[in-house]
Formats: structure tokens, C-alpha cells, sequence
């Protein structure tokens, strides 16, 4: 398993770093799992993940095996998607609910 932070992922780690640990949690039970941990986001975000963190906090991830499966790598917002493997997961971005769908 490929694993990649983007930078805005990272930048809200250190924003959010009281609850680091239970990111870091999070972040391993979904490279387990990469599936059965998230649900998958429409519109805008097909073929993105989310797993809720806490209540109302969440972390945003991509799959590549996912991104391809669905057929649709075209329209998911997964860049350099080619580049990597199917078993590649990409941490996006952290924060609260709201926030984290203004990207
Ligand atoms: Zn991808």
C-alpha cells in the first residue's frame, strides 16, 4: 500500500493536532480497510472517501483501486491518478464537516 498526505492534509493535521492521535488511528484503520472504512461522496466528490474522525470531523481520501473500479478515473478529481497503483490511498484533506467540503 502506497500511502500519500496532501499538503492540505498535512496542514490540517497541525491546525488540529489536539486530536493527532486519534487521526493517526483513523489513518491506519484505513489502510486496513480502505473500503469498508469510508463512504463513498457524489457529485463534486465521486470517488472520494470520507471516515468521520469524531462527530462532525472528518478525513477526505482517495483509493486509486476505487477511482478505477467505478470506471469513471476520468471525472474523479484524483490527480496524477495514472502515476500511481491500484493500491495507492491518498489523504486529502481533515477537518470539520462543514469545512471539509469547501474545498
Ligand atoms: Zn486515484
Amino acid at each position: 500500500m502506497e500511502t500519500l498526505f496532501e499538503k492540505a492534509f498535512v496542514k490540517a493535521l497541525r491546525k488540529h493536532s489536539g486530536i493527532k492521535n486519534q487521526v493517526e488511528n483513523k489513518v491506519r484503520m484505513i489502510m486496513e480497510h480502505p473500503l469498508a472504512m469510508g463512504e463513498p461522496l457524489k457529485g463534486n466528490f465521486r470517488g472520494f472517501y470520507s471516515c468521520p474522525v469524531k462527530k462532525s470531523f472528518i478525513i477526505i481520501y482517495l483509493y486509486c483501486r476505487a477511482c478505477r473500479t467505478k470506471g469513471d478515473h476520468e471525472i474523479v478529481a484524483c490527480s496524477d491518478c495514472s502515476e500511481h497503483e491500484n493500491e495507492t490511498l491518498k489523504f486529502v484533506l481533515l477537518g470539520p464537516h462543514d469545512e471539509a467540503y469547501g474545498i
